[in-house]
């Protein structure tokens, strides 16, 4: 693997197309890099940024080969890239390394990583089958949450479990599960960092994110004063899972703040929802940096350089307002191309810089 800067023009393969692709793509198109994306699907947000694209199958290896063929290094924007076909990327570096996408692939997998490491999750037990549940439920009792080991995101493939009655009338999948103990928090934070091709780590500020229905609506910066007294032993830990991976991007750990500290919740192996504010809120974005990295290009600084940000989601037809949006000149609008507005997708956001503090 060469740790030699690439050059501007240099050729980067992202495989996934949505649009933290399409971010990352605007990003290396200011560093002077090409990106190739690679998605099943036959349109995508990124492909609409970027110089070239493939649309195939995670799974075919031929035309992963010929993708990688084109590409100085290839990255990851979505974590669900299934892992075994990837060997056919053959000799181009892969950052961030697959490990890490086998890891927060497999919700089980990485809470006993992270477990190993020092961190603290919510309490867990794996569920194949109705006996497993019955033990999950009698070790770790109700409230609780049910989870597909893989595949869930946004909320999506969970069942809350308030009593052992709501236990009963679930009717198992069949697909592997994972029980969890229901964590009583003040706050939801994340912890993104960036690690160079040379080892060197910086952390943004660490957002303050609120849920509706499983799926991120807003991130603050400051976290208030619950979540402040936690992200240095948060980070600690984020550190080690970023040194323990060998780790080459941006990485992000999601965290509740708890009465006994940090308790991890998940981690992502690539840019984050919750650091979108760092496109105008941080002297040096997430999108941005995790392209230096895998290019081997010294990190820009994550300092934040106002007092505070927010960022908020538009989640489905919230969309349609982007023209009341603009009407506000001190919003900065995103919006991601995507054509077709569903409820719960993810449409675009809307970041404010706040001179005052909060707000
Ligand atoms: P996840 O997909 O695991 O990030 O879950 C989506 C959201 O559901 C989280 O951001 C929390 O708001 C909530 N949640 C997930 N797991 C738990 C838990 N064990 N206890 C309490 N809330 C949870």
């Amino acid at each position: 693997m060469t740790s030699a800067p690439l050059p501007p023009g240099s050729t980067i393969g992202i495989l996934g197309g949505g649009q933290l692709g399409r971010m990352l793509a605007m990003a290396a198109a200011q560093l002077g890099y090409r990106c190739h994306i690679y998605a099943p699907e036959a349109e995508g947000v990124a492909a609409d940024v970027a110089a070239e694209s493939t649309s195939a199958p995670y799974e075919d290896a031929s035309k992963l080969a010929e993708f990688a063929a084109r590409c100085d290094v290839v990255t990851y924007e979505f974590e669900n890239v299934p892992v075994e076909p990837l060997s056919s990327l053959g000799k181009v570096p892969l950052r961030a390394p697959v490990k890490a996408l086998e890891i927060a692939q497999d919700r089980l997998a990485e809470k006993r990583f992270v477990e190993g490491l020092g961190g603290t999750p919510a309490p867990f037990a794996p569920v194949d089958d109705e006996a497993g549940f019955t033990a999950a439920l009698d070790a770790i009792g109700t409230p609780g949450i049910l989870k597909t080991r893989r595949d869930g995101y946004d909320g999506k493939g969970q069942w809350r479990i308030m009593s052992p009655r709501d236990a009963e009338d679930l009717t198992l999948s069949g697909n592997a599960l994972i029980y969890e103990g229901f964590v009583n928090f003040a706050a939801e934070f994340s912890v993104i960092l960036v690690r160079g091709l040379d080892g060197e780590i910086r952390f943004w500020d660490s957002a303050q994110n609120d849920h509706s229905s499983g799926i991120l609506s807003r991130s603050t910066v400051p976290a208030g004063a619950d979540v402040a007294a936690q992200v240095p032993a948060a980070r600690e830990l984020a550190g080690k899972v970023a040194e323990a991976l060998g780790y080459v991007g941006v990485l992000t750990l999601e965290f509740f703040a708890t009465a006994d500290g940090p308790v991890f919740n998940e981690m992502a192996p690539r840019v984050h929802n919750s650091g979108h504010w760092t496109i105008e809120g941080a002297r040096t974005s997430q999108f941005e940096n995790h392209i230096r990295a895998i290019c081997g290009l010294p990190l820009g600084l994550t300092d934040t350089i106002v007092p505070a940000v927010r960022m908020d989601n538009l989640i489905g037809d919230q969309a349609n307002d982007w023209l009341s949006l603009l009407q506000d000149p001190a919003n900065h609008l995103h919006l991601y191309g995507k054509g077709e507005i569903n409820p719960g997708r993810k449409m675009g956001h809307v970041t404010r810089l706040l001179t005052d503090g909060h707000g």
